[in-house]
């Protein structure tokens, strides 16, 4: 039976809730009157149901689509201004005991590359990264508790915030690593990490195991209820996602929102971020043969109906996609985006060879930090490499409230500015950084308060003549 604040992962995620949603959302799919009643309350930024939001992304009348896409638009900018926070992934070991149908990582994959990066070498990668000009990074490793036990995990961290190399410094590591136990999850969060990110993959049951037909992910209910457990070990910032492509992206749809308000109802705080990943080639990976694909179209739409229903959750996209997809969806929600990412084991230091096959996933968009940041600002974003809510502690139920007051326009765009600001100077081509200047001489004047304002443009030229121990 479906329960919101149930423990369980099979209350929670109800199939029967699912399917009668489905239900529901087929039959209303042309009602103009229920959609436009959806659609008022929508524009009051407080979020839908999972029901209400699936009859949105079921709707085919074309006005309507075209409201609910000018109101995603409307409510990203509300919520996150220009500004599109920016991070890279750091492949730590590809050992894996799992047997994930869709990765290449799987367990019986028996001619892939293995690597895992020692001390020595991680620190190589982390000052590649710092000499890009990042400083927000998303860990990532097999499951295996042979040799990737969370010791390791943790060693690696530790390692990654004490390199300081020129004016770099990774100021957030966000961790993407197997569900693991609280007690896992209380050193995780001792260890200074920022968000917790674990894909669902997929919310269907049955699908799920057959996906994971062998190791320890092969447990629904344990991988399921991982945020529960991660939040019991004190992590307050986690990031969901599902893989689109293994199942129906309707029934996906459903199962991210009840995740999402489950841990609403049970915790005060929704989750901190929703990634969309869609299925990518990878060394033994053919995504053809996967039933579930969605084209570009419904994948715009359901990235705005995503946006509509939790308007206060980061959205992140990574270089799995296209640069033109990646601009549709900028536009209707997306918040967060990789660049120049690497997605082999010590990809940074040494681009991988065609025999070497380590890569999690090919990528789609192959710019450079640099071209990404400059395309993104002539495209009117502002790249922000701003980390301080987290620096100040300002996460959780913290973070949202500031984020559902609006209040988060006050900070972000400043802090925007100043970290983009550091960019421009320790790591940007000419061109990117002439455009990144006369980009923040206009911005300037947006930041709402004067004494911000004078705030901010003493720290811009502090930043000029060198100072870097700001608490962005
Ligand atoms: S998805 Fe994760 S758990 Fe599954 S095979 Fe790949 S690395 Fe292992």
């Amino acid at each position: 039976m479906y329960q919101v604040t149930s423990p369980k992962a099979e209350d929670f995620i109800n199939h029967e809730e699912i399917l009668d949603t489905l239900a529901y959302a087929e039959k209303n799919k042309n009602n103009i009157e229920l959609i436009n009643q959806i659609l008022e309350k929508a524009r009051l930024r407080k979020g839908l149901s999972h029901r209400e939001a699936l009859v949105l992304l079921d709707c085919d009348i074309p006005e309507k689509n075209q409201e609910i896409f000018q109101l995603a638009e409307q409510i990203k900018k509300d919520f996150y201004g220009n500004r599109i926070v920016m991070f890279a992934p750091l492949y730590l070991s590809n050992y894996c005991v799992n047997g994930c149908v869709y990765c290449p990582y799987h367990t019986t994959n028996t001619h892939i590359v293995r690597k895992k990066l020692t001390q020595e070498e991680i620190r190589r990668e982390v000052i590649a990264l710092q000499d890009m000009g990042h400083k927000r990074l998303a860990l990532e490793t097999g499951e295996d508790p042979v040799n990737n036990p969370i010791e390791y995990v943790l060693e690696s961290i530790k390692t990654i915030y004490s390199i300081k190399h020129k004016n770099g410094a990774i100021r957030r590591v966000n961790v993407n690593i197997a569900a693991t136990t609280v007690e896992n999850y209380r050193k995780l969060k001792d260890a200074g990490i920022g968000t917790y990110i674990l894909f669902q993959e997929t919310y269907h049951k049955e699908s799920y195991e057959k996906l994971h037909p062998t190791g320890p992910k092969h447990d629904y209910a344990y991988h399921t209820e991982a945020m529960d457990r991660a939040m019991e070990g004190g992590i307050d910032d986690v990031g969901i996602g599902v893989l689109f492509g293994l199942e129906l992206y309707r029934y996906e749809f459903a199962g991210l929102l009840m995740h999402a308000e489950h841990l609403e109802a049970v915790y005060g705080v929704g989750p901190h971020t929703i990634s969309v990943p869609r299925i990518r080639r990878a060394d033994d990976i053919d995504p053809d043969t996967f039933d579930n694909g969605i084209d570009d179209d419904t994948f715009a739409k359901l990235v705005a109906c995503i946006r509509i229903s939790v308007p206060y959750t980061g959205m992140i996209v990574s270089t799995r996609e296209s640069q033109k997809c990646r601009e549709r969806l900028l536009h209707l929600g997306v918040s967060q985006i990789s660049g120049g990412s690497r997605t082999s084991v010590g990809g940074y230091v040494e681009p991988e060879l065609p025999e070497d096959n380590s890569a999690q996933f090919d990528v789609s968009d192959t710019r450079s930090l640099d071209e990404v940041v400059n395309w993104l600002m002539k495209s009117g974003y502002i790249p922000s490499f701003c980390t301080a809510c987290y620096r100040e502690g300002r996460t959780g139920d913290r973070f949202m409230s500031l984020c559902k007051s609006g209040q988060i326009q006050n900070c972000c765009h400043p802090n925007a500015l100043m970290t983009l600001q550091e960019y421009l100077e320790d790591y940007a081509s000419t061109d990117t950084k002439a455009i990144g200047e006369q980009l923040i001489r206009q911005e300037i004047h947006n930041v709402p308060n004067e004494k911000v304002r004078e705030i901010v443009l003493k720290n811009l030229e502090q930043i000029k003549q060198g100072q870097r121990d700001f608490r962005f």
